[in-house]
């Protein structure tokens, strides 16, 4: 297929798009009118259309509800300042889908299709793209292996979808996360690196009895040692240490951010200190202990810039206190005025 090939659509007899900004929609409950599929079969994807959104014929023993052949993406479409939509950084999220899919032993989804089928829905959709500050549409495109088959086997068979809805911000206040020294997310060798549901599965756990003790989230530690910081649920998750923006090293059990790599790169540009380097639980805690620390967060597509504002370390609490024009605080403004077209953008995402 070609970039440009028009995919076929049979559109919703009525629109369920009510004209409201979306400034305090609900994450993930509003889809848009249609949805994007093709199905992969005899070795190759076909039958790409756009159809209404709708629920999916799977067979009971399709074999992703089984044994967890389910990739997904999430990227988003944001309404610039002269009212043209920008779907940042494409290209790297397509070829990130495609790392997972062979981490998972799934077909790849080439290049032109995804681009194509990500750009026409957005473009069918583009009345769904607020233009509410903060806001944006987010977009998912999900691979699952749909072969009917019970055995323990690698899908024949496989259906693309991307969905997309209307978003506000992910987290609304400040996080208060919790240092996991007990379970553990990814471990060396293991698929850590790439976004497929399982990972989400295994951290629910884990995740849920933080809640229950009162944080937003987890910061995870490496599975061997449980010393060093990997990233939080949803996010890559960033220090400012003695003035330098310090993250964890992509190591194959970290998630490889798109929004980590834009970061870094414009706190570069901007002359900051960027390293990428193992950082301990000990150091941390020195960290925080002396105050060389006094910045924490997450970093991620659905959650943007998210500020941390109590970590717990062990049996120590450590509360951070964040200046009004912290460095998270300008390199989030930056990122947002990229999205937007208000800066020009000069990497071409
Ligand atoms: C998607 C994801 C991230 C963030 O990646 P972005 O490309 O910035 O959205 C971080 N960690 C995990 C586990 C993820 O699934």
């Amino acid at each position: 297929m070609e970039t440009s090939t028009p995919i076929p659509v049979t559109r919703v007899a009525k629109s369920r798009l009510t004209g409201q900004d979306f400034g305090d929609i609900v994450f993930g409950a509003n889809p848009t009118d249609h949805m994007f599929t093709a199905t992969y079969r005899q070795g190759a994807w076909q039958d790409p259309r756009i159809v209404p959104f709708g629920n999916l014929t799977l067979s009971p023993i399709a074999l992703c509800l089984h044994y967890g052949q389910t990739v997904f993406e999430g990227l988003k479409a944001y309404r610039m300042v002269d009212g043209n939509i920008n779907i940042f950084r494409i290209h790297r999220h397509q070829t990130r889908m495609n790392q997972s899919l062979q981490r998972m032993a799934m077909p790849r989804v080439p290049q032109p299709l995804f681009i194509n089928a990500v750009h026409q829905l957005v473009a069918l959709e583009q009345s769904w793209v607020p233009a509410k500050p903060g806001t944006s549409l987010y977009i998912r495109p999900l691979v699952i292996a749909t072969e009917p088959r019970l055995g323990v086997k690698v899908s024949d068979e496989y259906q693309f979808i991307i969905v997309a809805m209307p978003m506000a911000s992910y987290y609304t206040k400040n996080l208060k996360v919790k240092v996991e020294t007990v379970f553990s997310r990814a471990a060396e060798g293991g698929t850590g690196a790439a976004k497929c549901a399982g990972n989400y599965g295994a951290a629910f756990y884990p995740t849920k009895t933080a809640n229950d003790q009162g944080f937003d989230q987890v910061l995870w530690t490496d599975a061997k040692y449980h010393e060093f910081i990997a990233e939080s649920g949803t996010m890559n998750v960033f220090f400012v240490i003695d003035g330098a923006l310090v993250t964890p090293p992509l190591g194959g059990s970290i998630l490889d951010g798109v929004t980590r790599d834009t970061l870094l790169t414009l706190a570069k540009a901007s002359g900051i200190d960027v390293e990428e380097r193992q950082i301990s639980y000990k150091t941390l805690e020195e960290a925080f202990r002396s105050g060389e620390s006094d910045q924490a967060f997450g970093g991620g597509t659905a959650a943007m810039v998210s500020p941390i504002e109590m970590v717990e370390l062990g049996d120590h609490t450590y509360l951070i206190n964040i200046t009004p024009g912290a460095l998270m605080y300008r390199l989030n403004h930056e990122l947002q005025a990229i999205h937007t077209g208000a800066k020009k953008d000069p990497y071409n995402w």
